[in-house]
């Protein structure tokens, strides 16, 4: 693939559905939040799960370490997996403490491969969550791979279905602008596309993709 055939690609679904507005969140602090709560759920239920923290004042890291792991976990229930995901917003409270004393902006201050690494080394922060903080939270140009990204560019014999997120990544990320904006939205078209069309039984008539 050209670099023009993905730019179309991503003007085609621009043009289809307009900007997305990612991430739906007030602040860095709360893309974070809501990067973890959604793994593995549906935004919906995410949402309910920052609603809880934010009517009892705990949505925000600073607050995480006062609460025990229960309570925390009761907070969250709509999100499921609830045990590892008070574990997850606790331990990243403690390396948010520890590393930045809580402060978004001294964060994004440091290089992306190091922060990369720094988030990868936490508990239940895989490449996704990682790269969704990175971009959405800290504004740092690295293209984010979901299971709707990998069902649609392997539908379109782009790349493999089993090719590794590092490998769509770098697919990405070679053939598109370093563009904090583009990656933004493309990724966020992609999510838009892949729940209203890209189902496990594609709706190709509909899509705005179909004639590539
Ligand atoms: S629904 Fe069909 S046309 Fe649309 S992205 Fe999926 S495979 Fe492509």
């Amino acid at each position: 693939m050209s670099q023009p055939t993905l730019l179309k690609i991503y003007q085609s679904l621009l043009s289809a559905f307009g900007p997305q507005h990612w991430w739906p969140a007030n602040t860095a602090e709360e893309v974070i939040f809501g990067a973890i709560l959604a793994q593995n759920t549906t935004w919906e239920n995410a949402k309910r799960a920052i609603a809880a923290l934010k009517n009892t004042e705990n949505l925000s890291f600073k607050k995480i370490p006062t609460i025990n792991l229960e309570e925390l976990a009761d907070l969250i229930k709509s999100a499921r997996f609830l045990n590892q995901k008070a574990k997850a917003l606790k331990a990243v409270a403690d390396y948010l403490g520890n590393t930045y004393n809580f402060d978004i902006e001294k964060m994004k201050k440091k290089p992306l491969g190091k922060l990369r690494e720094e988030l990868l080394n936490l508990y239940r922060i895989g490449p996704e969550t990682a790269d969704s903080i990175l971009l959405y939270a800290l504004e740092k140009p690295i293209f984010v791979i979901d299971a709707y990204t990998k069902r649609m560019f392997s539908q379109h014999g782009f790349m493999k279905s089993d090719d590794s997120y590092e490998a769509y990544q770098k697919f990405f990320m070679d053939n598109l602008p370093h563009n904090v904006q583009v990656y933004n939205e493309f990724h966020a078209l992609i999510v838009h596309t892949g729940y209203l069309y890209c189902k496990p039984k594609p709706l190709c008539e509909e899509c705005p993709l179909s004639h590539f």
